[in-house]
């Protein structure tokens, strides 16, 4: 046997016959298969040939290896697949660190650095263990857990998730949750063709198997299914309270503990008592309409794109839809066969990357190697994390050194993508030179969030009854839509494709610390908190997705959540093993961060004067909402919480 019992990622003993086997190595990823296979043999030789990976391309499952290259090492492998399955799948002893290293560079394609190599090694769960598990539970008293009450705001992904560590602490929470279920953002949106932009078998909780996504880029029903299912296998529902929203919270300095005031949907309010708050509201959950003229005068429905009514029939009508961002981007294509007319308004041209997985299904070799080669799935995982993981972060810098007059790059890399993603958009166009014209960006690649495609998006607005429309809207009216031109188009149905209030942290809550100041107060356009965590003045508050914590570089918003909630889960424990009753970070570390923050923020692409329009910017035109940090340094940041860093009562 091997050793699934104790490590669910080695692999479950399989019986498949030899041309089963054989069928299922030509779904595979071969890269990660070479690296299954010195977990299968204990020999190093899989990945010290010539047969190796060519390049580390985000998405790229076979890292640009070429076919004959993929069919040799395939032919070597069966054989080796075979003796392992007639061994009875028996794992020789796992790959040293060192090993481990040395496939790491096999698959990244590079020496993976010293500083970096724990983290990902950390991430790699080679050893079966669950690395951010809570394991302090019996340290501390019974009654001192009991009196720590946690109320979290939210059960999106972050929100289940603290859950979940905060029961292995064995601390009460109450999770408030403004909606009827879990699943965040994958509950809420549910417009058409709503599905992941970052790899599925990476955007997963570390330590659940990811053996069963049915696509690559799963669609929204299958994430939703997927955080109901881990709320129940991890006994979570028992804690929330659904369909309440958490209205107020208030600091209460005697007692130092929140007061969190709830409004269910009933109408009847609550006031919960908690020792800490964990805001997992999500950053993007606030909807954020247009203020357009006319817009209640239209006469037939219309909703936010995160609103999508279900009970609205778009067959054969006139659609109008305003905004194509990452939202609109998925709607337009997944519709446009379905309706009348399709009129997209669309205020800027969106950078987006050639994805060839992008909606393609796992084949079922590849869901058969994810669940039954040894460590395959890590190593998948590995592939699609390295080069997201922000270490290419300083292309994404400003060249103080270039002409960036033009506003159309920033940096002679920045240019050379430029040219590369133009060309992509030109190769789909040709036919159309209208459409090259209204769809290629006048601001740097990267500036805004890129979109993954494969080439739907363009097909979309080839379509006879699609229309493209880049001029401003001057008003709304009964019949449609009217552009500043003054033309007038005609529509059944409105959706608000339009994004949401990112800069409004915790909006529409009223959150008062110390002295009866409010968040909003405190904040004012420049939301701010150390590691995007903590605040001062608002003692044991800790924030997920925080301000400066979005990522526009990469990796996974569940990892970040899971660097986050490992902090403030230590500093939790910092508070209960030291008998604290409060903790808030420091004026001057928080200072201090938030400065460097907005020193490094201010020289990427993202703060960039070319971008008028960009939800990453705050009505000043500054940055507070990106990490402009690698993960693996906020990886190292948030392993634990350092005393000497807050104060404590
Ligand atoms: P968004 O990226 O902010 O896009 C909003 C769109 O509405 C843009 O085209 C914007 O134009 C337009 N718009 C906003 N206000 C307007 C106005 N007053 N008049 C005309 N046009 C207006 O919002 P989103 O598409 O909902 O995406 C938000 C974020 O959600 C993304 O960045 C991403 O982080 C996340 N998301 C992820 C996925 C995914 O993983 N697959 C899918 C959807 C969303 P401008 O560009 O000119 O501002």
């Amino acid at each position: 046997m091997s050793d699934f019992a104790v490590n669910p990622h080695a692999g479950q003993p399989f019986t498949d016959d030899d041309s089963a086997i054989a069928a299922a190595l030509e779904d595979v990823s071969v890269p990660a298969l070479l690296c299954s296979l010195v977990h299968m043999t204990g020999d190093p030789s899989w990945i010290r040939g010539e047969i190796r990976p060519q390049a580390s391309v985000l998405n790229d499952y076979q890292s640009q290896m070429s076919a004959e290259m993929q069919a040799e090492a395939r032919r070597l492998a069966l054989p080796a697949v075979l003796a392992f399955r007639d061994g009875g799948c028996l794992l020789p002893p796992p790959p040293s660190a060192e090993l481990a290293h040395e496939m790491m560079s096999f698959l990244g394609c590079a020496p993976v650095a010293d500083e970096v190599f724990p983290m990902f090694l950390d991430d790699l769960h080679l050893d079966g263990a669950d690395s951010g598990a809570i394991t302090w539970r019996d340290e501390i008293p019974e009654a001192v857990r009991a009196d720590a009450h946690v109320v979290i705001i939210g059960c999106g992904e972050s929100g289940l998730l603290s859950g979940m560590r905060l029961a292995q602490a064995g601390i009460p929470f109450t999770i408030v949750e403004k909606t009827e279920g879990p699943g965040g953002t994958w509950r809420d949106n549910r417009y058409p063709g709503a599905r992941v932009d970052i790899g599925s078998h990476f955007y997963c909780y570390s330590f659940e198997p990811a053996d069963h996504w049915s696509e690559y880029f799963v669609r929204q029903p299958e994430l939703r299914g997927y955080f109901e299912r881990v709320m129940a296998k991890y006994d979570i529902a028992k804690h929330c309270r659904f369909n309440t929203e958490v209205v107020a919270a208030t600091w209460d300095e005697t007692s130092a503990r929140w007061s969190v005031e709830v409004r269910s949907a009933d109408g009847s309010t609550d006031v919960l008592g908690a020792m800490v708050v964990i805001s997992a509201t999500g950053a993007l959950n606030a909807p954020k309409m247009p203020d357009i003229p006319g817009m209640d005068t239209f006469a037939g429905p219309s909703f936010h794109s995160a609103r999508w009514d279900p009970d609205v029939n778009i067959s054969g009508k006139r659609f109008a839809q305003i905004g194509a961002g990452a939202s609109g981007f998925q709607i337009a294509p997944t519709i446009a066969d379905d309706v009348e007319q399709l009129t997209v308004f669309q205020r800027t041209a969106q950078w987006m990357f050639p994805n060839a997985n992008y909606h393609r299904a796992v084949p079922a070799g590849d869901a058969w190697a994810m669940r039954h080669l040894p460590f395959y799935g890590r190593w998948f995982r590995f592939l699609m994390f390295y080069p997201a993981s922000g270490l290419t972060i300083e292309g994404a810098r400003v060249d103080p050194n270039y002409d960036d007059s033009e506003g159309t790059a920033i940096s002679a890399t920045n240019a050379m993508r430029r040219d590369f993603f133009g060309d992509w958009i030109k190769g789909q166009l040709g036919d159309r030179p209208d459409l090259i014209e209204k769809s290629i960006p006048h601001y740097p690649p990267s500036a805004k969030r890129m979109l993954q495609d494969n080439g739907s998006w363009l097909t979309c607005l080839k379509k006879p009854n699609v229309d493209l429309v880049r001029t401003g809207i001057r008003e709304i009216v009964p019949e449609g839509v009217i552009t500043d031109d003054g033309t007038l188009y005609p529509a059944d149905v409105i959706c608000f494709a339009t994004g949401f209030r990112h800069n409004d942290y915790l909006w529409p809550m009223t959150i008062t610390g110390r002295n009866g100041v409010t968040l909003r107060e405190q904040w004012g356009e420049e939301p701010t908190a150390f590691l995007g965590i903590t605040v001062p003045n608002f003692p044991n508050l800790f924030c997920l997705y925080g301000p400066g914590t979005n990522l526009a570089h990469g990796a996974s918003l569940i990892f970040q959540s899971e660097c986050q909630v490992t902090y403030i889960l230590s500093a939790i424990h910092e508070m209960l093993a030291n008998d604290h009753r409060s903790m808030e970070p420091k004026a001057d570390v928080h200072d201090a961060y938030s400065a460097k923050y907005q020193e490094e923020i201010a020289q990427m692409v993202w703060a960039h004067w070319s971008v008028k329009y960009s939800h990453f910017k705050n009505a000043d035109g500054k940055v507070f909402t990106l990490s402009p940090w690698p993960i693996p340094t906020y990886w190292g940041w948030t392993r634990a919480v350092d005393p000497a860093q807050y104060d404590f009562t």
